[in-house]
Parts: C-alpha cells; structure tokens; sequence
C-alpha cells in the first residue's frame, strides 16, 4: 500500500510503499477518498508538543515511529476485509474513527477509548494515518457511514467536529443562560459555536485577538463577541456575556488564554482546555476553591461522540468551514500543512483522491 510518510520531523511527505498488513479478524483496508489536514499535524510533524516549563513531549513517546504518515480526518470505502469484519468491500464511504484504544483496558470497554490506558492504536500516532492512498483499521466497528453528508466535511468530524463536539458535552450546563465563551475562534473553536447553539445554548460569547475571526463567530451564531486585546480583556469577556461565565472552552489553551478564561469564570463554572498551543497555567489557587471552579481538559472524543455528530449533523443545518479541496498527493500533504503553519488557509484543507 501507498502511503505518505515523512522521515524525519519537519521533512516533506514523500509517497514510500509499505507492506499492507494482513487482514485479520474484523480488520478492514480502507483506500481513503477524502483527507482532512488538521491543525494537530503541525505539532506532530515537527515532532514533539510544547508543555511549557515542563519542556517538550516527543510525538514518539505515544508510540510514533518514522516514516510518520500523519492525517485522521478520514473518509473513504472499504476494499478489503478480515474474516469477522461486518462491512464488506463496496463503494460507499466511510468516516474513520481514529482514535483507538488497546482494547483492553475498562475505558476501552466502555467506549471511552480517548481515555485508554493502554498501548493506544491512534491512526496518524501508532498506526498509520490518512495521508495515503489507503489506511489499515483494526476492525470495522470504527467505520461510521457517511450517509447523506458532504465526504470532505464529514473528514473533518472525526478530528476538528469530534473534539468541539466532546468539548461542548463537558463544558454544557442546565443553565442555558449563563454565558459561555468560546476563545479562539480562527479554526476548531468556530465549529463549535453551531453545536453548543443546537444542543440548547443560548449565550454563547466569542472570544478572540481577530476582528476577522469574530466575524466568522458572529455569522456560526454567537450571541456576542469580544475581542480580547484590550488592556482589561477579563472585563471585556465578562461584560460582554452579561455576567461571570458558567463555562470556557479554550481552543488556544496558552498562559494568556487559559488565565483570562479562569479569571472571567463565575461560582461552579469550568474551564475546558482543548488548545495545544503551550504554555503554563498561572491563576491564584484560592480562588480556585472559593469559586469552586473545575478544569478539565479534552482531547478528540469517543466513538459513540463522533455517531451523535454525525446523526446531529444529519438531523441539524450545522454551518461549516470553508473547505478547500486539494488532489490528495504527497506534496500537497506538505503544502497543505505549510499553508496551516503560516495562516495561509481560511477554513480547513481536503485532499481529495481523483
Ligand atoms: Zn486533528
Ligand atoms: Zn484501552
């Protein structure tokens, strides 16, 4: 099978043939239709995450080895199948849920396998990801048909869909009234206005250092929006969702933002951290107590999460970002995530096979 992998961090993706592995069980060769290009690439193509003072976290300890073939946002149509697969070859498509856990551990058992505690098989991590003409997955059950939607836009529900989607089940409250800010509204946090509006939210406050962005917020269905540059930023958010905020889903997740976010949160509410972005958490821990605040944070979401998107998206007019569709080949792998690097793409990047 082809793939592209790059082979060293930061190298162009080049197309290598690799051995398929065998079809075992309900494993399934998918060749991949349509492949979303993801912001979390970045990180993982110059090979580490920044956790602040506590220095880098490689891309390799979670079980990445080079040649990288990177991509998860994957849609695309059975050609092969194990033995106890429930999908056979056919032509039609996909969305491949790719964050996969061990199998073994009680989080797996239950679903939950972006919390597994196991060796994780994660495309794009363990296993290998998207960017390819083809992609191995462990069993047919991480197939979602695509149904009636859009294959490019339904590619990036497993990433960018599924993680505002996962973010807005921890940050929702029965007080639908209270404010709710959405930091950082330039690519993921815009998808995730729309959701929290269709799962019954109603104060809903942009948040970002773009006039731009805001705009875009305000057109997916922000009730209000602030931009966070002005020297009493806290304020600012606060005045602006009529009140200390229930909750802050915060997709830039720097020292900056998650501080401004804590600071603005009213009693009970929660800070949900989703950026990767880097850097430290500095915020007065009495207040943590006093305000009885919680911080959790969140990463992707389960395979039940991305099916109620995916029915949500079916059942609800959801907006989405302006795709740009790119055949899908090595050098537009490459292009594709320079592009994302240096803010040139507004909305996200598909690589389409012809
Ligand atoms: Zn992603
Ligand atoms: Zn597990």
């Amino acid at each position: 099978m082809k793939v592209f992998g790059i082979a060293t961090p930061n190298a162009p993706a080049e197309e290598i043939e690799i051995e398929t592995p065998e079809l075992t069980g309900a494993s399934v060769l998918v060749r991949i239709t349509h492949s979303g290009v993801c912001h979390s690439d970045l990180h993982a193509r110059e090979g580490f995450f920044d956790l602040g003072d506590a220095g880098r976290l490689p891309y390799t300890s979670a079980g990445a080895e080079y040649p990288l073939v990177l991509g998860h946002e994957i849609v695309g149509e059975v050609v092969a199948a194990g033995p106890d697969s429930t999908v056979q070859p056919g032509d039609e498509q996909f969305i491949v849920f790719p964050w996969i856990g061990c199998g073994e551990c009680q989080a797996c058992a239950e679903d939950r396998e972006n919390y597994c505690i196991g060796a994780k098989r994660n495309l794009s991590v363990a296993l290998n990801g998207g960017y390819a003409r083809e992609v191995w997955v462990p069993d047919s059950r991480y197939l979602v048909p695509v149904g009636d939607l859009d294959p490019s836009w339904a590619a990036t529900l497993a990433c960018s869909g599924l993680t505002s989607y996962a973010a807005t089940t921890k940050v929702l409250t029965p007080e639908v009234d209270r404010p709710i800010a959405v930091i950082g509204t330039g690519g993921v946090g815009l998808s995730v206005i729309p959701i929290l509006r269709a799962r019954g939210h109603r104060n809903i406050v942009a948040a970002d250092v773009s006039e731009a962005a805001l705009e875009n917020a305000k057109a997916a269905g922000a009730t209000a929006t602030v931009l966070t540059t002005g020297e009493n930023a806290v304020a600012d958010l606060v005045e602006a969702g009529g009140g200390k905020l229930a909750g802050a889903i915060d997709f830039v997740n720097n020292g900056a933002t998650s501080s401004l976010a804590l600071s603005a949160l009213g009693v009970g509410g929660k800070l949900v951290s989703v950026g990767l972005f880097g850097g430290q958490l500095a915020f007065p821990t009495t207040l943590v107590a006093l305000s009885q605040l919680k911080i959790e944070g969140n990463f992707v979401g389960s395979l039940p999460e991305l099916k109620a998107l995916v029915k949500l998206a079916g059942e609800t007019d959801l907006p989405r970002l302006p795709i740009q569709e790119r055949p899908l080949e090595a050098e537009n792998v490459t292009g594709a995530l320079d592009d994302l690097a240096e803010r040139r793409v507004a909305g996200r990047v598909v690589l389409v096979a012809n």
